[in-house]
């Protein structure tokens, strides 16, 4: 819009109070009110023109692309580092999230923050997002429908912060990004790969907090998390 702005300042400038609105101008203006953009010729939709994240926030916070936006409190599209190497990614936003706006809040939030300074990262240092950005009702999980509607912005944020790994957290996030009924248990033994990355699978940290005896396991997990980080950036120096 800003755009548009100059255009019709400089157009008053020039004509005074006389409208002239050229065609491309009113092209795009048609264009934009329907959420569209045009990019060397194509029409797209104009989140996926967004280059930061701070632009594709404001361009998809309004979403209601399916029926989540309308009983959602808040859109909730991440939080961290908008230059993070590392992306922490989980389901969806729960009671919390839905509330705040930032995922990973509440007692779950504060026990991911001491699971991350176990292996030297910091929470501000990383990028924490959820596969789907609005809440489902009750906290149940992800309707494929909703995922196939969502997963583009996560795709997106990636294309954006390129980072050089992912962790995912939970069995519904792995197994929803890796297309996979595997179990959490199978899926912590590898490091995948998701839209390029490496991915390496642990528990979600409300998990941990219903049952302490997964600690020991997520902190092998992020160990070998902190240690293909480390592994990939001493390679890049090389
Ligand atoms: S869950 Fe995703 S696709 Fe659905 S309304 Fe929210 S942002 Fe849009």
């Amino acid at each position: 819009m800003s755009d548009l702005y100059r255009y019709f300042r400089q157009q008053k400038e020039q004509y005074g109070d006389d409208l002239y609105i050229d065609g491309d101008v009113l092209h795009a203006a048609a264009l934009a009110a329907q959420g569209l953009t045009e990019i060397g010729g194509t029409v797209k939709e104009s989140w996926t023109a967004a280059t930061t994240l701070e632009q594709l926030d404001g361009l998809i916070h309004d979403c209601q692309k399916c029926p989540l936006g309308a009983t959602r409190n808040h859109f909730v599209f991440g939080v961290g580092n908008p230059n993070a190497d590392v992306v922490l990614v989980g389901e969806a936003p729960g009671a919390e999230e839905d509330k705040k706006g930032e995922p990973f809040v509440g007692r779950a939030g504060q026990l991911l923050n001491k699971i991350l300074e176990a292996v030297d990262f910091k929470r501000e240092d990383v990028f924490i997002c959820n596969i789907l950005k609005c809440r489902p009702p009750n906290n149940r999980d992800p309707l494929p429908s909703e995922v196939e509607q969502c997963e583009p912005y996560l795709h997106k944020q990636l294309a954006i912060l390129q980072p050089k790994v992912m962790l995912a957290l939970g069995r519904i996030a792995a197994q929803t990004l890796l297309r996979t009924n595997d179990s959490l248990t199978k899926l912590r033994a590898d490091v995948h790969t998701y839209q390029g990355i490496p991915l390496v699978v642990t528990y979600h940290p409300a998990a941990l907090l219903r049952n302490p005896n997964w600690k020991r396991p997520t902190w092998e997990d992020v160990q070998k998390f902190r240690a293909l980080y480390d592994d990939i950036i001493a390679k890049e120096r090389a």
